[in-house]
């Protein structure tokens, strides 16, 4: 294996060959030096790949779409720090073609445990914030409501800046890497302006910093209880925290009412 400042053909971060079985790495920013660790590591894989098993490239994805090989042209990202479970079926993988799909790429998932299942009581675990300069009330209303005779609102009196919340947070317990949340909610809009209201599911480790972050479109308008629901399809590890939130951006006006919050893990 050798350094190199260009590869030879030229333009591209690593060059592997049978014969001679060699690789070339290109140590520039992009490739490497500015690379993590795992990025590194899988370039390396890459390259050995081809050198020593004789592999060529491989476009073929997973049923959820991830790629299913580190043979893929550019293997940077395959996995990361909070994805490292990965790394097992794209070694075995690596060595052997026919490795059955693992787990964590499945789409249908049969087996489910509900985390939560909020049909929102007039006294609640759910907490209102704002940032920014904001004219923002979170109210347990129970003027509209789907169950349980209360909904979350939001009402948004003018439009200014930053944005309001209600904020939910679990321990994720049981749920193990690889599978999957689904979060389900109800919401209802009255004469909701401007960007409207989304809600999203994030993690955060035991440093607070966030380790995924999927969202739902921007609801606005005017609307009955509409059912909606989000997915993480690949549940990370080091997960101390997972948060619900419901949020309505600061240059909206109008009501959201929410309920029934729903969250499942699939595996
Ligand atoms: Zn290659």
């Amino acid at each position: 294996m050798a350094y190199v400042s260009e590869t030879d053909p030229p333009n591209y971060c690593g060059y592997g060959t049978v014969r001679p079985e060699h690789v070339q790495i290109k140590y520039s920013d992009d490739c490497w030096n500015s690379r993590t660790d795992i990025d590194k590591e899988l370039l390396t894989f890459h390259e050995l790949g081809h050198a020593v098993l004789g592999r060529v490239h491989s476009n073929t994805q997973l049923s959820n779409g991830d790629h299913q090989s580190i043979m893929y042209m550019n293997p940077f990202g395959l996995y990361n720090e909070s994805t490292l479970d990965k790394k097992a079926y794209y070694l075995d993988e690596l060595f052997d073609m026919t490795t059955p799909e693992p787990q964590w790429a499945h789409v249908d998932r049969p087996n489910r445990v509900e985390i939560l299942k909020d049909s929102v009581a007039a006294v609640n675990a759910w907490k209102f914030g704002t940032t920014g300069l904001i004219d923002h009330a979170g109210v347990v209303s129970h003027e509209a409501f789907v169950s349980a005779g209360h909904s979350l609102s939001i009402q948004a009196n003018a439009a200014g800046s930053g944005i309001s919340f209600w904020r939910y947070d679990l321990s994720p317990g049981n749920v193990t890497i690889g599978s999957a949340l689904t979060l389900t909610v109800k919401v209802m809009t009255k004469d909701v302006t401007g960007p409207g209201l989304d809600f999203e599911l994030q993690g955060f480790d035991a440093q607070d910093t966030n380790v995924f972050y999927v969202y739902s479109k921007k609801i606005t308008g005017t609307q009955d209880f509409k059912e909606y629901t989000i997915d993480l399809h690949y549940f990370p590890r080091d997960v101390s925290v997972v948060s619900i939130f419901l949020l309505m951006d600061g240059r909206s006006t109008g009501t959201a009412y929410i309920d029934d919050i729903s969250l499942v893990n699939k595996y």
